[in-house]
């Protein structure tokens, strides 16, 4: 397979190392900013396919899941969203840096926090503060499916996915993270889960978690050795006796594990609800995961519509403008 080698824009490296090399212990965002890329992915595949619903087909099920795996220390964030061709690979994710990107990092040397970074629109490197190395894996309607990846060191590799054993997707992203040795804690089903509830509880797509889960089963112990042996030798005793010692040890408990699919995110959207049954609270934490502002919002309408149209709708005032706003 032919493998591209590319060197990150200068700012972009610049980022990088600011991320991987800064004091910075709030490491969780990470979550957050791949869930809400995922979230915008998805939004796009459904808006596109408005006007276009065979885009759609590729994947009718929109939904994004999460799969930590311990023994090869990865976490696995999978969206079916709708993806990026080689070239937005290449654009996106290293040679094209946008405004946000120096932006940000002065920012930073005023002060400002690095869970900030979605404000700026770079929030997809944040990776690289639990991950060592990053493998992107997407499938676009347009295209092959593509692999990125990068330990960061100022170079990333793009190559096709096609061989025989890849693990192929339907449509959409999936990014794994080979954990950094000290950050085992993020493949942990109740660090998750308290996760995604405390930033992206409002996305408006299904987030699954693969837990684990074990039941204790209670299963005849039919092919015990040690067991055949003594029913062999019991051959020539009366048959009643047996047959009941038989009943008491013929089963036994086993833990049996299995996987499955938690959906986290179960609650009726905020704009669906009653306006005075919503909080103020509860306002302005949808208004932060909306926008990524860390800050309240200044005002906030909440209100139906009903006529021709009906429609039920949030506007917020944010305290202060967009950094990119003109
Ligand atoms: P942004 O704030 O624009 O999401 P990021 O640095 O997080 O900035 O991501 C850069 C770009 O990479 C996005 O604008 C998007 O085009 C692309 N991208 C990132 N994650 C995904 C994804 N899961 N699916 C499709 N495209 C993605």
């Amino acid at each position: 397979m032919t493998e591209d080698v590319f060197a990150f824009n200068a700012d972009i490296a610049q980022l990088m190392s600011l991320i991987i090399n800064t004091f910075y212990s709030n490491k969780e965002i990470f979550l957050r900013e791949l869930i809400s890329n995922a979230s915008d992915a998805l939004d796009k595949i459904r808006y596109k396919s408005i006007t276009d619903p065979e885009e759609i087909e590729t994947e009718p099920c929109l939904d994004i899941k999460i799969v930590p795996d311990r023994t090869n220390n990865t976490l696995t964030i999978t969206d079916s969203g709708i993806g990026m061709a080689k070239a937005d690979l290449i654009n996106n994710l290293g040679t094209i840096a946008r405004s946000g990107t120096r932006a940000f990092m002065e920012a930073i040397s005023a002060g400002a926090d690095i869970s900030m970074i979605g404000q700026f629109g770079v929030g997809f490197y944040s990776s690289y503060l639990v991950a060592e190395k990053v493998t992107v894996i997407s499938k676009h309607n347009d295209d092959e499916q593509y692999r990125w990846e990068s330990n960061a060191g100022g170079t990333f590799t793009v190559c096709p996915d096609t061989e025989a054993n890849a693990d192929k997707l339907t449509r959409g992203t999936r990014i794994i993270l080979h954990l950094k040795e000290d950050m085992s804690e993020y493949l942990e089903e109740r660090r998750l889960k308290e996760l995604v509830k405390k930033h992206s509880e409002f996305i408006a797509f299904p987030i699954s978690l693969k837990v684990e889960k074990s039941t204790e089963k209670e299963v005849t112990d039919s092919d015990d050795e040690a067991d055949k042996k003594e029913d062999e030798k019991k051959d020539d005793e009366p048959k009643i006796e047996d047959a009941e010692e038989k009943k008491e040890k013929k089963t036994k408990k086993i833990k049996e594990v299995t996987h499955e699919d938690e959906i986290l995110n179960k609650i009726k959207p905020i704009w669906m609800r009653k306006p005075d049954e919503v909080t103020q609270e509860e306002y302005a934490a949808f208004y932060k995961s909306l926008t990524n502002d860390w800050e309240d919002h200044a005002a906030v309408k909440h209100f139906s519509v009903e006529g021709q149209l009906e429609f039920r709708s949030v506007l917020f005032v944010p305290r202060r403008a967009p950094f990119d706003m003109f």
